[in-house]
């Protein structure tokens, strides 16, 4: 059912005319729930905010599948300004984009030397750039460009494996041991509608996958970025990672900006190490519309924008 929802949301998100529409009215659509806000500058209150109340950040300059070269490069500047910017504020530097903003999708040479000029970049202002898992079709070359950036000296750098892709256990035990130990991996369900060939489909399944991935990722020597709101999963990883003796160096807890943001704060009140993934930027239309397809409620806040 939930999967039927997602289709057509994210269907309905592809028409012709509704991206203008929604971009014109923008924070009317209630936006401004899940993106901090259209710069650094504006975004950087909800930053501090987050930061001042024991919460972590990983800022996200939204944009994705660049058509050319110059839209690639600009995209780059903006996360290259946004590093420079959280630096000079006391924020951490720690970025987190999408291959495909870069120009994996039309050039991967393109995006390997963007991709590691930010990363030694975050790097050298003590953070570090995560890459962005997309749709099974950048999966391969998202794996090369993490590859490529640590031999080209970031080697905090990082991605995310999805737990709904078939493939992904063979992804991680070969990112596994091809990362120093300690390297992070996001461990995530996965966003995009993807065809049953190469994805669960069953969210029974999809969260088994995703346990089963966390605990082969900390058998591994990783450090685990638990990314979910599902509290079930989120008690048993850490009830994992507890009866492993595992200490907080060893995983953090990640969630979106504006999702379920009472439960962010228990986390972290109860000790554990939480990180908030923060979008800001102007290219918001794609990234809000996965949100809506999360979830029936979030749609309510479009309608209740457009009555006000
Ligand atoms: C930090 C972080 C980084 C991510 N990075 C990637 C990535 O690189 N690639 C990728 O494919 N996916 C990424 N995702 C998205 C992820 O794949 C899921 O689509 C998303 O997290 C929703 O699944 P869930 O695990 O929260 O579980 P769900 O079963 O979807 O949700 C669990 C609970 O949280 C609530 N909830 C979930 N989403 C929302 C929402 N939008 N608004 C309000 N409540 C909500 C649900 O109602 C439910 O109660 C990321 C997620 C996080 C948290």
């Amino acid at each position: 059912m939930l999967n039927l929802y997602r289709r057509t949301v994210l269907g309905i998100a592809g028409l012709p005319g509704v991206e203008g529409v929604a971009r014109r009215y923008g924070w009317r659509f209630g936006v401004g729930r899940f993106v901090a806000g259209e710069t650094v500058a504006a975004a950087r209150p909800a930053l501090r905010a987050l930061v001042d109340e024991g919460r972590a950040t990983i800022v996200d300059v939204l944009g994705e599948y660049v058509r050319d070269e110059a839209a690639a490069r600009a995209m780059a500047a903006s996360v290259a300004t946004t590093i420079a910017t959280l630096a000079d504020a006391g924020l951490p530097a720690v970025v987190s984009v999408k291959p495909t903003q870069l120009g994996l999708g039309i050039d991967p040479a393109l995006a390997l030397e963007l991709a590691s000029d930010l990363a030694r970049a975050a790097e050298a202002r003590g953070g570090r750039l995560c890459l962005d898992m997309e749709d099974h079709r950048f999966v391969d070359a998202t794996l090369d460009l993490l590859a490529g950036v640590r031999a080209a000296g970031a080697p905090r750098a990082s991605t995310v494996l999805q737990a709904y892709l078939h493939r992904t256990p063979d992804d991680l035990v070969a990112l596994l041991a091809a990362s120093p130990p300690g390297a992070e991996v996001r461990i995530v369900k996965g966003a995009y509608h993807e065809p049953a060939e190469v994805a669960l489909t069953a969210m029974s399944e999809v969260r088994r996958a995703f346990l089963s991935a966390c605990e082969t990722a900390w058998r591994g020597g990783a450090k685990v970025n638990v990314a979910t709101h599902d509290e079930g999963l989120i008690a048993e990883a850490t009830a994992f990672a507890r009866g492993a003796g595992l200490g907080q160096e060893r995983y953090e807890l990640q969630l979106l900006y504006g999702v379920k943001p009472a439960l962010q704060r228990r986390l972290a009140a109860a000790g554990h190490p939480v990180r908030i993934y923060v979008p800001l930027g102007v290219d918001w239309y794609g990234y809000f519309s996965r949100r809506l397809a999360e979830r029936p409620a979030n749609v309510a806040v479009v309608l209740r924008g457009l009555f006000r």
